[in-house]
């Protein structure tokens, strides 16, 4: 009898360290594998999306960074241009105002590089420059932006009826009309020449100009003039000076004309083109008749003329043209591979 009550109570007590194990087993997952595995499975799956997800993370911080990096290394450019050129107007010295009529082409940034560098050893310079385009571009747009010099960027598109056809010869219609009255425009809507002097010159973005040029026009009382090198199919053209007066035109083309130079050869007080608000270029004068239109248009006389460049003895302006690029080897580029050059690298 008491045998078989102890065997009882030993059954008893194996039964419940069996079920005590079993639990234990089946709670740490050692007695079910396959739970076992797909609760393995499903945290891999749950750390896999989370570190696809830290991955996204880490590759758009990475884009933030560049973007910035690349922000960065703008300004600094920015910055050491500005600071090598003091970008401060000094009020009593009289502010050159250049008009630049541009336009796009192959060649179109390296003019602009070439010509914002001549500015950069200006003081008391300001760039104004006029996209013939529909739209301000972005080339022009950031090629300002990084330049350094003070400028206003415009534009305003030619209308295809007095547009230059690419076969047409350069000289058949006038180009950069509309522009530069838009930049005469905007002298005459934020500037006040009563508030600080100003002489605006018409640059256009294929001239060489010699920086002694600027110093001396920034002191035209009315207009000033002087010779401009390889123009008409001349050497150069030059006002004639006698005794210190202007007296006429060298000129082999139409030298009848009032005013028989070229646009790159004269800068005109900005305190005209308020008196005279009205003067302005045109697309439909007789060709050669553009730098004519705007004197004789504020009354002005061969008297009235400043002549620079001692005595216009000395050539300090090119009329100088740049070669179009021929890039055919992009076309057979193309042929050959399907592409050219990538175009993606601004030119
Ligand atoms: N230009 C323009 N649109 C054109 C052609 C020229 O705005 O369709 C600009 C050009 O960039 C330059 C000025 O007008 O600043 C004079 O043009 P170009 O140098 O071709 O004239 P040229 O030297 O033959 O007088
Ligand atoms: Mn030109």
């Amino acid at each position: 009898m008491y045998l078989m009550r102890s065997a009882r109570i030993w059954y008893l007590y194996f039964g419940v360290i069996l079920m005590v194990f079993m639990c234990f087993m089946v709670n740490f997952g050692v007695w079910c594998p396959n739970e076992n595995e797909q609760k393995l499975e499903n945290l891999l799956a749950r750390y896999r999306d989370q570190i696809k997800e830290k991955d996204k993370e880490v590759r758009e911080a990475g884009d933030k960074l560049r973007t910035s990096e690349k922000k960065i290394q703008d300004l600094i450019l920015n910055l050491e241009v500005r600071g090598k050129n003091n970008r401060v107007f000094d009020q009593s010295m009289p502010v050159i105002y250049a008009i630049t009529p541009t336009y796009n082409r192959s060649e179109q940034k390296a003019e602009l590089t070439r010509l914002s560098q001549t500015f950069l050893h200006l003081p008391n310079f300001h760039w104004i420059v006029i996209e013939d385009s529909a739209l301000r571009t972005k080339l022009v747009t950031n090629f300002l932006n990084l330049c350094g010099l003070s400028y206003t960027h415009l534009n305003i598109l030619t209308p295809k009826e007095v547009k230059l056809k690419l076969d047409d010869p350069n000289w058949l219609k006038p180009r950069g009309v509309l522009q530069r009255n838009m930049g005469l425009s905007w002298l005459r809507k934020n500037l006040n020449p009563e508030k600080q002097p100003g002489v605006v010159y018409f640059a256009d973005d294929d001239n060489t100009y010699d920086l002694k040029i600027f110093a001396e026009m920034r002191q035209t009382q009315k207009v000033s003039v002087w010779p401009v090198g390889l123009v008409g199919s001349l050497r150069y053209e030059s006002p004639v000076v006698k005794n210190g007066k202007v007296t006429g035109w060298f000129t082999y083309w139409k030298p009848d004309r009032p005013f028989a130079m070229d646009m790159a050869g004269f800068a005109v007080n900005l305190q005209l083109f308020f008196q005279y608000p009205e003067v302005e270029f045109s697309n439909y004068v007789k060709r050669g008749y553009q730098e004519s239109t705007i004197l004789s248009g504020m009354k002005i006389t061969l008297d009235d003329l400043e002549p620079l460049a001692d005595h216009c003895t000395k050539v300090l302006v090119w009329h100088t043209r740049t070669e179009t690029p021929k890039l055919k080897n992009e076309d057979r580029l193309n042929r050959k591979f399907g592409h050219g050059s990538d175009p993606n690298v601004e030119v």
